[in-house]
């Protein structure tokens, strides 16, 4: 790598702390609905509101006695409200939590899969991208709710699609997305596209 490619890496890893310190309630391991509503299973007491639902609005379980969090803005919910939905309960309590305003904040929904399928980007330069510095160039604008590092997706092959966290592959055209907190983009690659 040359120096500017590390320095980008430095710099991005740094923008990273920066928005944490900006919204200290984000949680990057939570941003997966289906890790959200694992963490209502041994939510003992009775409550109004199905795990389902919660984990779908953004909740995950705090496990100090029924509270709840939201994975994006931080907001704690100590009661669960009899007559509102825990998108109503959120969007009362927290109107600028940019997950309930429905920006791309990272969140994975329980479908999503990481292979995309007949999504694939067909980049005019896909010879450039067998470069390494070319394709870690791409993730310039790489959303902060990844932790994956550019650097290491570039090294498994990977460019950056420029669509949420969607990354491709030089050689066989593999596109993955929704990238977890403790993936290896060189296993990923070798899990979904075997060649
Ligand atoms: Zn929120
Ligand atoms: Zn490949």
């Amino acid at each position: 790598m040359n120096i500017d490619m590390v320095k980008f890496v430095a710099k991005w890893r740094q923008s990273i702390k920066n928005t944490r310190a900006e919204t200290p309630g984000y949680s990057h391991a939570l941003r997966s609905e289906l890790k959200r509503l694992k963490t209502f299973e041994c939510l003992e007491t009775y409550s109004s509101w199905s795990p389902e639902e919660m984990a779908e609005n953004g909740f995950y379980s705090t496990g100090i006695n029924s509270s709840m969090q939201c994975f994006c803005c931080g907001l704690v919910l100590c009661t669960m409200s009899i007559s509102k939905t825990p998108y109503v309960c959120h969007q009362k309590s927290r109107p600028d939590c940019d997950f309930i305003k429905g920006i791309d904040v990272g969140n994975i929904p329980k479908y999503e899969v990481k292979v995309q399928r007949g999504e694939v980007v067909v980049v005019e330069r896909v010879d450039a991208y067998r470069s390494e510095e070319f394709r870690l160039e791409s993730f310039k604008d790489w959303p902060f709710y990844s932790k994956t590092d550019p650097a290491s997706l570039a090294a498994a092959g990977f460019f950056f699609t420029g669509v949420k966290d969607r990354v491709q592959c030089c050689c066989c055209g593999g596109a993955l997305a929704n990238w977890e907190v403790d993936d290896d983009p060189w296993k990923e690659h070798c899990k979904w596209f075997p060649e």
